[in-house]
């Protein structure tokens, strides 16, 4: 999510992670403070919880019951009360916690569950791979769907990643709806049985499992894994965390452990980045989706410069396809563009490496809404199946393209190992391009 908007106030989001009781939610003013260093040395000072900047203003988190605005006053802070701007963020947020803590949401325990469920119901075409496990020891879920699905197929492959970010809840939904809907449907539908006959789909809901019991249980505006840094601060942002221009740049991603885009003490350090490293060093994906909220826009590499890359028309022409595609359901625009030119720079994060590394069209698609004003990281529960609908061609579109793109001749089975070490030295080069 918007990066820009975060990085020069690192500071103020170590201020408030004690846990939240659902009740407190009722207690929330939103201000906003002119940005200068002057303003942000004494709010420092106080127990405040930042939530963005826009347009040269620190828009702020103020919890009645730690702090009340008379002591702003007193700090000689002029602000600006914005809590009724803020409407539809107050009411998600309730929305979300009074239905239970993460409400219609998956937890990390509901995501296991439903996983299970889905091979259990079509073992011919499900299986579930446990890919690593956490810092705290939870298990990474890979589902891997296809016909003949205990055999490794000289097949298409495309991964779906979702919850990079653990407060970005509607990321999980989307991948794991995702696979659902294709084993549900893949007797009676002729279309969903030809894309997962020729191809073999790896869907990965919950990259950070962590992190999102974190988000839901104490704060909910959690991003980053659980690492202990030990330096009193937690969490590295792993998309921020692969092995492709790493640290390239301090705007990109932060050395600073306290920062919410901190990239870790080295790339690959972290067990979840670890496990998508080791996923592809098995497998020959063609392509993929990284699921994030929120801006409702598809990105694509470069994300570390705002130079295009030299396959910059391809990457944009599956984009804006997708995006056609999207549109064409709920009528929800999705903006498309490369990553480091059209919203902030990003070094070391999961497309980068994949496009880099593997040279495979690989995306990031910005779930809505659309701004922080129509709700930022809250998606009311009952817009979690819009979303994944409008999403669901996109996805089938991008697993279409693997198939035509597929050439059964570079990707022998036998060839597999040998593939995966000619790509880290001499990437793959698309074969064609199969747009419709
Ligand atoms: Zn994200």
């Amino acid at each position: 999510m918007n990066i820009k908007r975060y990085i020069s106030l690192m500071a103020l989001f170590c201020l408030i992670l004690a846990p939240l009781k659902a009740q407190s939610y009722g207690h929330i003013e939103i201000i906003s403070v002119e940005k200068n260093t002057e303003i942000l040395k004494k709010l420092q000072k106080l127990e405040l919880e930042f939530l963005m900047e826009w347009k040269g203003r620190i828009y702020i988190i103020l919890r009645k019951e730690l702090i009340d605005l008379s002591k702003l006053e007193i700090e000689g802070i002029s602000y600006r009360l914005e809590t009724g701007n803020f409407y539809p963020y107050k009411s998600r947020e309730m929305i979300s916690i009074q239905s239970g803590l993460n409400g219609d949401y998956h937890s990390y325990s509901e995501v296991e569950t439903d996983l299970l469920a889905i091979e259990e119901s079509s073992p011919h075409i499900a299986k579930l791979y446990d890919i690593g496990d956490s810092l705290e020891g939870r298990n990474i879920y890979a589902l891997k769907i296809s016909d003949n699905v205990l055999m490794d197929e000289n097949e298409a492959e495309v991964l779906f990643i979702g919850c990079h970010h653990a407060r970005e809840w509607i990321s999980v939904e989307v991948p794991l709806l995702l696979a659902e809907y294709i084993v549900e449907n893949y007797e009676t539908n002729p279309e969903i049985k030809r894309l997962v006959d020729q191809s073999q789909i790896w869907i990965i809901p919950l990259l950070n499992p962590d992190g999102l019991e974190y988000s839901i249980h104490f704060y909910r505006y959690w991003r980053k894994n659980r690492r202990n840094n030990g330096d009193g601060s937690y969490g590295v942002d792993i998309n921020r965390n692969y092995d492709y221009k790493w640290g390239f740049d301090n705007e990109g991603s932060s050395p600073e452990t306290f920062s919410v885009v901190y990239r870790g003490e080295s790339p690959f350090s972290e067990p979840e980045t670890q496990a998508i490293r080791d996923l592809f060093g098995q497998r020959h994906f063609q392509a993929l989706i990284s699921y994030h909220s929120y801006s409702q826009i598809i990105l694509y590499p470069w994300g570390y410069i705002s130079q295009p890359s030299e396959k910059d028309s391809l990457l944009s022409d599956i984009a804006v396809n997708m995006s056609n595609l999207i549109q064409s359901v709920n009528g929800t625009l999705y903006n498309f563009g490369q990553a480091g030119s059209s919203l902030y720079l990003t070094n070391g994060d999961t497309t980068d490496w994949a496009f880099g590394v593997y040279d495979i069209p690989s995306y990031t698609i910005e779930l809505p809404p659309i701004d922080i004003l129509l709700g930022g990281f809250f998606n009311a529960e009952e817009e979690i199946q819009a979303i994944f609908r409008e999403n669901l061609p996109a996805a089938l579109f991008l697993i279409d393209w693997a198939i035509q793109d597929y050439d059964p001749q570079m990707n022998s089975i036998e060839e597999n190992r040998k593939i995966f070490r000619e790509k880290l030295l001499r990437p793959k080069r698309f074969r064609k391009s199969a747009l419709k």
